[in-house]
């Protein structure tokens, strides 16, 4: 067997480089390495696949029928059971489990702030091993309870409307930063089974309604999960889907796909593969319908311009009444509200033929945001102009804004900027773009 030095060296060697060019993306980023030793050289299983659970027991000696059994237990253990610690996997030998414990742990993200609004909306500031902030929120409705994960500590993009485009992208989160999120909420929630597996299955033959998400028979809170916390998921997206195949995974956390929907500001390039590799429910943050409005608040719109992202919208797979394209479209006074507006937003659907349903986000203000939500007569009337077209249009009550948790309020630094060094930033993230 390897001693811990020299187990540690060869662990490093398989898991290889710092990675990242993502097509369609403005810049590398930094993302750290998925398998990185702790400080006490132990490795921490969380975001980890079966598969790569596997190799690490292989990698430190374990032959290949035991790693095959003990890999598969461990991952129940850790996604189905929620569990941290090796003592309590009563499947696994007595004498096994310190030979774990020696070499692995199952963590979570570092809690540093916990939040809960009074319309119950709870929100958590959360932080990484290198000491970064990222947040998720967490709104419990009547029939449903929504979790919203991060995907980036900050974002590279700079929609003019959103809190989080203020801030500078400091890295990508690595899945079990991701899956961390929905593991922390479990355990908030106390909503770890009791009983065997069986309970946490996907339900496959669930109705293709696309209002999947009421509460589980066994009566647990957790339901559903957005992807519209901090970042652009799509610009991490093989972080996302190792860590949402987890969440999915029928022995793990056994959410349906069709209760997990990834929100995007519009990365063309990477839409197809989102839909072929993890195919949730797909949110495109549109929030205007002709070219000038867009390129002002989505300045991505330069690059991937309306034509070419609902064409994407249009190919996604899967995408039927039964599973509809969400647009998210927040309401800006004399920005973006007008009947005209609405009309051509009908117009835009019909002509790309797309299954879809509109989300009218009233907008959320935050320190230095330089504009104002439309009238709650204006976003009525929005929003009946496209239902009388056919096409489902609710307005969202806003949650959690008393804490800053509400949609685009999110931004985990402290620092206040000025207009100017706003400006500033918009404009630096504007040339990345080119
Ligand atoms: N980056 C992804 C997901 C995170 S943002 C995206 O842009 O889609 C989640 C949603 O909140 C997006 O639709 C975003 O446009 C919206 N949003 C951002 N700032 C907002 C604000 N101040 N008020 C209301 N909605 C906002
Ligand atoms: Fe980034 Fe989304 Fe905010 Fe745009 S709306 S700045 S893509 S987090």
């Amino acid at each position: 067997m390897l001693g811990p030095q020299r187990w540690l060296f060869k662990v490093n060697a398989i898991i290889g480089p710092i990675i990242m060019q993502i097509p369609g993306h403005i810049d590398p980023v930094v993302t750290p390495r998925v398998i990185t030793p702790r400080s006490d050289g132990r490795i921490d299983l969380m975001g980890l696949s079966h598969l790569q659970i596997r190799q690490l027991f292989e990698e430190s000696q374990l032959d290949e029928k035991a790693a095959k059994l003990r890999s598969k237990q461990v991952f129940h253990w850790i996604y189905h059971r929620g569990v941290t610690n090796f003592e309590v996997m009563t499947d696994i030998s007595k004498t096994m489990r310190p030979w774990l414990a020696d070499r692995f742990v199952i963590g979570r993200p570092e809690i540093v702030e916990a939040q809960v609004s009074s319309d119950g909306t709870r929100k958590w500031l959360l932080r990484t091993d290198d000491a970064q902030d990222y947040e998720m929120v967490f709104i419990p409705d009547a029939d449903r309870g929504t979790l919203c994960i991060s995907s980036q500590v900050g974002c590279t993009l700079n929609c003019r409307f959103c809190h989080t485009g203020t801030m500078r992208l400091v890295r990508n989160l690595t899945p079990g930063e991701i899956v961390g999120q929905v593991m922390l909420a479990r355990d908030a929630l106390g909503e770890w089974p009791k009983g065997n597996m069986a309970s946490a299955a996907p339900d496959e033959d669930e109705d293709e309604d696309d209002d999947v998400g009421h509460y589980t028979a066994d009566g647990r809170m957790l339901t559903n999960i957005v992807l519209m916390g901090m970042g652009e998921p799509l610009y991490n997206f093989d972080n996302v889907r190792d860590a949402i195949k987890i969440v999915m995974h029928g022995d793990g956390l056994g959410l349906s796909r069709r209760r997990i929907t990834l929100s995007t500001s519009g990365v063309v390039p990477m839409m197809a593969r989102a839909g072929e590799e993890i195919n949730v429910n797909l949110a495109v943050s549109l929030h205007a319908v002709n070219k000038e409005v867009r390129d002002e608040l989505v300045p991505l719109n330069r690059k991937y311009g309306i034509d070419e992202l609902l064409r994407a919208c249009a190919e996604y797979p899967g995408i039927s009444n039964a599973r509809r394209i969400t647009f998210e479209y927040v309401m800006l006074k004399d920005k973006n509200d007008s009947d005209a507006d609405a009309r051509e937003l009908v117009s835009l659907i019909r002509q790309y033929k797309l299954p879809a349903k509109v989300n009218l986000i009233p907008f959320n203000p935050w320190p230095g945001a330089t504009y104002e939500c439309s009238d709650p007569e204006r976003i009525k009337r929005f929003s009946s102009i496209i239902f009388e077209a056919g096409i489902s249009a609710p307005i969202r009550t806003p949650r959690g804004r008393d804490i800053m948790a509400a949609c685009g309020q999110l931004k985990s630094s402290s620092e206040k900027k000025s207009r100017a060094e706003l400006d500033r930033l918009a404009e630096e993230k504007q040339a990345a773009l080119g």
